[in-house]
């Protein structure tokens, strides 16, 4: 089953979702559990995680999914965890996931510290307001007992965060045991209601290391230098012309080597980020940048002296994000945009690097959607979270999570 079927499941409008007696209900728990909700967030917040170490917590979310009733609950090999809501059917089979991942190191203080209305704790927001958005919409919809057509995979992804490099998705739509399975794909990433992320925006990252003999910086002047080829290579990708419409960026965002002022240093490394919001225009930046590369190593090789080696380089991509998007008028999209109005709010697509990019790269319709309140000073230590109007955020989550998987009269 795929898009075409679950254009029929989503003909159900949201407006006649909302009629329904349980999905009246459903918002009422929304309206009146908000604080119920909240010390679900602080209880998962709580608990650490860090890119490569999600393991605690999602040990902590595989315990609250048994409670919750949901069946085949796991931590799969990549580290996700995963649990079931099973349907009449396993198809349509929906994946309504968050990340379990923050982008704070080990030894993170993850305490939450409540001032006024508003929570601070690393990640609070980003992602803990997607992995309390999954926590109630699996209670409400098994406490219900909502009739859903399909079945729903709830998901804490591990790895969504940069060098995590989408691993825990990836995992889960190309090896894992329900890969092929997935009709449709649901990220909610932090707070908000208006945001519908439908297009993915593509990255790729390089480490880039230049290597010589090295030397001493009189008696072996002409010796190739990995710092001056370095530096020609940052000239050259700087003089890139990147369009801005697609909008195309590029960042050398670390650079790094040698030993001391008078040596000729035997290696210099950089990482680079390269974003499009088109697939082709990454491309053609990301090919400018390689023979940047190269062009830099052999002209500073080419002043060398007889006799010299030449200068190596080395590329390592470091990550890889597709781009693509779910079209503005697939069903999905469309669902989503009627039931954000039907909560009185404008909404507004999006385009973002988020969990969602590798679904769509896989042709899977897939979104990105908020989990309802507000945030700031998103990925720093002063991360905050107020959780005001969050059933708004739920509600608009409820109809697109049931409206994919049809629900029964
Ligand atoms: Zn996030």
């Amino acid at each position: 089953m795929h898009a075409d079927q679950i254009r029929v499941s989503s003909r159900k409008s949201a407006a006649e979702l909302m009629s329904h007696v349980a999905v009246a209900r459903a918002f009422r728990y929304f309206e009146t559990n908000a604080d119920k909700i909240t010390a679900e967030q602080i209880g998962i917040c709580s608990v650490p995680a860090s890119p490569f170490g999600e393991e605690e917590r999602a040990e902590y979310l595989r315990q609250k999914f048994s409670e919750l009733g949901l069946t085949e609950v796991e931590i799969d090999e990549e580290g996700n965890c995963l649990g079931l809501l099973r349907g009449a059917s396993l198809a349509p089979l929906i994946v309504v996931s968050a990340h379990l991942d923050t982008v704070f190191p080990r030894g993170t203080n993850f305490t939450i510290v409540k001032r006024e209305h508003k929570l601070f704790a690393p990640g609070i927001a980003d992602d803990g307001c997607g992995l309390a958005a999954l926590l109630a919409l699996a209670h409400v919809i098994q406490n219900e007992q909502m009739p859903i057509a399909g079945s729903l995979l709830f998901v804490g992804t591990v790895g969504e965060e940069g060098e995590g490099n989408l691993r825990g998705v990836r995992h889960l739509l190309t090896k894992g045991r329900w890969a092929s399975r997935v009709d449709a794909f649901l990220s909610f990433d932090g707070p908000g209601l208006d945001r519908i992320t439908n297009r993915a925006l593509g990255s790729r990252r390089y480490r880039v290391e230049f290597t010589g003999p090295g030397g001493h910086s009189w008696g072996d002047f002409g010796m190739p230098n990995p710092v001056h080829a370095l530096g020609r290579a940052v000239s050259r990708l700087a003089g890139y012309p990147a369009p801005k419409d697609p909008r195309t960026t590029f960042n050398v965002g670390r650079i790094e080597g040698g030993t001391g002022v008078n040596s000729i240093p035997s290696r210099a490394t950089m990482e680079v980020d390269l974003r499009s919001a088109a697939e082709p225009e990454l491309q053609r930046l990301d090919a400018f940048f390689r023979r940047a590369m190269k062009d830099a190593a052999d002209e500073e090789s080419g002043t060398r002296r007889a006799g010299d080696p030449a200068l190596q380089f080395k590329l390592d991509l470091i990550g890889e994000r597709p781009s693509g998007e779910t079209p503005s008028d697939s069903p999905l999209v469309e669902l989503a945009l009627e039931a954000t109005r039907l909560l009185g709010v404008e909404p507004r697509l999006d385009q973002s690097s988020t969990d969602s990019n590798l679904p769509i790269s896989l042709g899977i319709p897939a979104i990105t959607l908020g989990g309802g309140g507000a945030s700031g000073c998103s990925h720093t230590l002063d991360e905050w979270y107020d959780p005001r109007d969050r059933d708004k955020g739920l509600k608009r989550a409820l109809l697109v999570v049931i409206g994919l998987a049809g629900l029964k009269k």
